[in-house]
């Protein structure tokens, strides 16, 4: 309805998304060499949004979580993202794609399955859009006038996340993170250093993250220098630099969690109810 063309997407390559908050890669043996099985298929969105404009992939991720997140209540080892991105657009536009969609999922669910929500005792209203925008400095502000310990240089943590989550009955935006606090391709806004043009929308009633995005560094250079000082090496990502060497377009976008919108569509208490076959870390399960 948005104009997005879904591409099929890549499951395993030589790199994937390092901006996972410390999760583990899955690897495998691919003919000698090592490849990931993908974390997030981040790192193709650019290539394709330089081609199509405008984008989206549902795309199977792998991360070894670690086993605290068991207790979250919304972290999964293997789940799904519907991974957005459109070249020459701003994170605005990115956010203003991502409260359309979720609006217009909470419509059809409403439309179609009103009376599967009410058995499970769900009610749930569609969201009015534009959703409220909050800086990352106003959210920490409210989080901290609350009693939380919350740092003005990181990511929201997962505690912090939830508690900001549950202050909000309509779901909304944390925007402009500092830098440092995530991936290498994250934007860093050239008129404000130290500022992230990227986002997070968070659900509400204590669900949390939604999906993140941003407007992507696409500056080889910037990049390489950004990489090292994550301690990540180039070369490892050889066809991603060959690409930003070759050049694309700018492009932002974002990533949305399906089993975590089934989590919160369906008012479940934990995401391992929103999939079959659920892998939590650390427990063998089919
Ligand atoms: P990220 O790039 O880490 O922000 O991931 C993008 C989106 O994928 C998040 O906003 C979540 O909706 C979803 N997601 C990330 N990690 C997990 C996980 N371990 N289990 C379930 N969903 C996840
Ligand atoms: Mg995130």
């Amino acid at each position: 309805e948005q104009g997005f063309v879904e591409v099929l997407a890549p499951i395993i390559g030589p790199c994937t998304d390092p901006g996972i908050r410390g999760a583990r890669q899955a690897t495998i043996d691919y003919f000698g060499r090592t490849y990931k099985v993908m974390s997030s298929a981040i790192l193709y969105k650019q290539m394709v949004a330089a081609s199509l404009k405008k984008m989206f992939f549902f795309s199977p991720n792998v991360r070894l979580e670690p086993l605290e997140t068991v207790k979250t209540g919304r972290h999964l080892c293997e789940f799904f993202q519907v991974d957005v991105e459109e070249a020459d657009a701003s994170y605005l536009d990115a956010m203003s794609v991502a409260e359309k969609t979720l609006r217009r999922v909470v419509e059809r669910t409403l439309e179609l399955h009103e009376r599967d929500l009410a058995s499970l005792g769900r009610k749930l209203a569609v969201p009015e859009t534009p959703f409220k925008k909050l800086t990352h400095r106003e959210a920490v502000e409210m989080l901290r006038s609350k009693g939380y310990d919350a740092s003005y240089s990181e990511e929201l943590t997962w505690s912090n996340e939830e508690a900001i989550s549950s202050m909000f009955d309509s779901p909304f935006f944390v925007y402009d993170y500092p830098k440092g606090s995530r991936g290498f391709y994250d934007r860093e806004d050239p008129r404000r250093p130290g500022i992230l043009r990227d986002f997070d929308m968070i659900y509400p009633e204590g669900y949390g993250e939604a999906a993140s995005g941003a407007e992507r560094e696409n500056d080889c250079e910037i990049v390489t220098r950004k990489m090292r000082a994550n301690g990540e090496d180039p070369e490892s990502y050889e066809w991603y630099m060959e690409m930003l060497k070759l050049g694309v377009p700018a492009s932002a976008g974002f990533g949305i969690g399906v089993e975590r919108l089934t989590r919160y569509v369906c008012g479940l208490k934990s995401i391992w109810e929103a999939r079959p076959f659920p892998k939590v870390a650390g427990i063998y399960s089919p």
